[in-house]
């Protein structure tokens, strides 16, 4: 299974507008590390990914601005791939749909299915506008979300709470072209009755335990729920035509947006295989091989595509396989790891309201790497994450500049001052050098597991913590002053330290790909295998980052600097630019809040109580040392608690509310004189206070206070 060839796809953006930071953090940087790791350990991987070219959007939006569809996609088709460019983004190929190839390709996966008799083909009634002369399919037509009540919900989807609908589920309705409200009219559509695949696709989601617990989280809901059938076609002008010759009028319609998209990692593939002069190369990483060996396919996304690549693709080519069990068998995915949405300074991103940061900005502002670095540091792995320009500056500055830049910086101007730019020679290392040298060993392993597991955030933390050791290593070690003393033991601490920026010149190449290569420039270090699509090179590889890269008098090439700090006026000009285009749309999002408040009323204030009742409480400031989930309940988290004075065991009913560890380390409000009670087999020594916010969500209340004090 080792030696699977692995395809990692990437959500195909789709191209009606530019890209942010919101679409990087979900689903193109961790692709990004993940590959870049994989091809530095030497597998055999390609990266796949496409702009989305066709759907509802970009022909509504061609009809406001009265201009082809093809200028729009062609447009940003351009500004996509430049912005991936930039940021460092490594596809192997990057394709878009409206290829001849991806035509070709998605009409006979159609046709294919509708011979075998997959699809059930049904008339029935269907919003019409009749002042454009359109059918509303999906995302002409906006209401409200009949789940969680959002105003501005799509016809398929509702961007708020992530429900899949159908337009006539929409209470409201109305014609996102003219604005009208829509009647109905008679069509006739291809159906996917999921319904019917949901025992399969049951059976076969049981087989992927190790997925991420957000991804089996939301398609147990989905299956709890039951599936029903999908339509696969749709009337409207632009996208790929339902292909002649099925059975049935295909005039006017066309297939449906997320029946070709998915299968266009399919015609990317290909015409990646074509442009490495072997045509039959995608089938390697798409079908199952003669000898039996399955390629791991994966697909990185953002929370909002779950149901197309867990359900509704995979059933896809499922049914395509039994269609046909004598043609090579599609692989089904190994794993989705989707990650949640990414807030920016404590705000849901929103292009329409101005809250974004748009990637070629964010590029002319600050280097590629520092982007990635402190994405890559938030990355929204198993929750929403947040973004903040303060917390940006301060880890570029506090962790590359300081830690890492710092010390390569060190190690390299010392062996330029003392050792003309020669490696030393190692020689009778002392505990602490052998310390380090097998601690050194176990990095590769340890970053590596971490992103084999995609724990990416955790890889950037292994990483800094080996540019940490060396750093700390440095400073007791005092070269300046065993120079002196002890000139062998100078030259040793040297030599480690060196040892360690090689290393490091290997393995941060995934997150910082542009820094790897100028350290590994100043190393003079060569025959490192890179990380860039088609990157053979030489036989330095990942694990060889585990061992001695240098050897004594190899000579290296001159200092420069790594990593610049942000100065404090970089990101206040990013938060004014923010603040202004918020402010261009804030009438709208003044009426829309406005509503939300209504919606949502404060909790009543609870009956008087006298100042003697207050007294009887007594609070005390306390330290979270251990939190983790009730093993015999859902929403229990117990905690361990140091008041100062004794430890306290203490379960709230947050979980859901809030990350365990995330409490972990601070200082939390204790009801310190509660009566002790034991829930579900552990006993609770007294109460933590929360804020419970107008949604009904916990935050904990912190304080500064140190444990033990009496809070009044
Ligand atoms: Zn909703």
């Amino acid at each position: 299974m080792a030696d699977a060839p692995i395809l990692v796809t990437a959500a195909l953006p789709y191209a009606n507008g530019p890209l942010h930071i919101g679409h990087i953090a979900g689903a193109y940087l961790p692709p990004d590390l993940y590959v870049r790791y994989q091809r530095l350990r030497g597998r055999d991987v390609a990266f796949i990914c496409g702009s989305d070219e066709h759907g509802a959007a970009i022909y509504m939006r061609a009809m406001q601005e009265g201009i082809d569809p093809q200028a729009i996609v062609d447009r940003y088709h351009g500004q996509i791939q430049e912005a991936f460019k930039g940021l460092g983004i490594a596809f192997d190929y990057y394709g878009r749909t409206t290829s001849d190839t991806h035509r070709e390709t998605s009409q006979e996966f159609f046709r294919v299915l509708e011979k075998a008799r997959i699809f059930n083909r049904k008339t029935l009634e269907q919003l019409y506008d009749a002042e454009a002369e359109l059918f509303l399919a999906d995302r002409f037509v906006r209401g409200t979300c009949p789940v969680c009540g959002y105003e501005d919900a799509y016809g398929d989807q509702c961007e708020n709470c992530g429900s899949s609908l159908s337009p006539s589920e929409l209470i409201n309705p109305k014609s996102a072209v003219s604005g009208t409200e829509p009647e109905s009219r008679e069509t006739t559509h291809w159906y996917l009755p999921l319904g019917n695949i949901q025992p399969q696709l049951e059976e076969w989601i049981a087989t992927r335990k190790d997925w991420k617990p957000n991804v089996r989280g939301q398609v147990g809901s989905w299956f709890n729920d039951g599936l029903s059938e999908r339509a696969m076609t749709r009337d409207l002008p632009w996208g790929v035509p339902v292909p002649e010759g099925v059975d049935g009028n295909v005039d006017g319609k066309v297939l449906y947006v997320w029946f070709d998209a998915p299968i266009g990692y399919i015609s990317a593939t290909k015409e990646w295989a074509e442009e490495q002069g072997d045509s039959d190369l995608w089938r390697r990483y798409w079908q199952i091989h003669e000898d039996g060996t399955e390629p791991t396919l994966l697909h990185f996304i953002g929370k909002d595509n779950i149901v197309f690549h867990t359900l509704i693709f995979p059933a896809l080519l499922m049914a395509h396989n039994e269609a046909d069990e004598s043609a090579p068998q599609w692989t089904l995915p190994a794993n989705v790891p989707a990650n949640e949405f990414l807030n920016l300074e404590g705000r849901k991103l929103s292009t329409s309201r101005g809250w974004a940061v748009w990637v070629h900005e964010a590029l002319e502002a600050f280097p590629a790497d520092v982007l990635r670095y402190g994405l890559a540091a938030t990355l929204p792995e198993t929750k929403d994450a947040d973004f903040s320009w303060g917390e940006f500056q301060a880890r570029v500055n506090g962790e590359l500049a300081d830690v890492l830049g710092n010390f390569v910086n060190r190690a390299l101007s010392f062996t330029w001052q003392f050792y003309e730019g020669i490696v030393p020679l190692l020689d009778e290392p002392n505990e602490e050098d052998q310390r380090v040298l097998e601690a050194l060993e176990e990095f590769p392993d340890r970053i590596g597991n971490a992103y084999e597991q995609f724990r990416m955030r955790e890889a950037v933390q292994e990483t800094m913590a080996l540019a940490r050791l060396g750093n700390k290593y440095f400073n007791d070690s005092e070269p300046w002053r065993t120079r002196e003393v002890n000139p062998q033991a100078c030259e040793n601490t040297i030599h480690i330290a060196l040892q360690i920026t090689a290393s490091l010149a290997v393995l941060m190449e995934p997150i910082l790909p542009h820094s790897a290569l100028l350290l590994r420039e100043m190393l003079n270090l060569e025959g490192v295998r890179s990380s860039e699509p088609g990157g053979q090179g030489a036989p330095i590889m990942w694990e060889d980052a585990a061992f001695r890269l240098l050897s004594p008098g190899h000579i290296l090439n001159e200092p420069a600097i790594l990593f610049e700090k942000i100065e404090d006026e970089a990101v206040e000009a990013q938060r004014n630019l923010l603040e202004e285009r918020a402010v261009a749309s804030e009438i709208v999002e003044d009426e829309g809040e406005a509503e939300e408040l209504e919606e949502a009323p404060f909790a009543p204030i609870a009956d008087t109580i006298t100042f003697d009742d207050f007294t009887k409480l007594d609070f005390r400031a306390g330290k979270v040392l251990a939190a983790e989930p009730h093993p015999n309940a859902d929403k229990l988290l117990r905690m361990d608690i140091d008041l100062g004075f004794e430890e306290r065991q203490i379960l709230a009913g947050v979980l859901g509310h809030v990350e365990p560890e995330d409490l972990v380390g601070k200082n939390v409000i204790v009801v310190a004189n509660l009566a002790p009670r034991t829930i579900r087999g552990l006993e609770s020594q007294g109460m933590l206070l929360f804020a419970e916010d107008r949604e009904g969500k916990f935050i904990p209340v912190l304080t500064e206070g140190e444990p033990g004090s009496t809070v009044k």
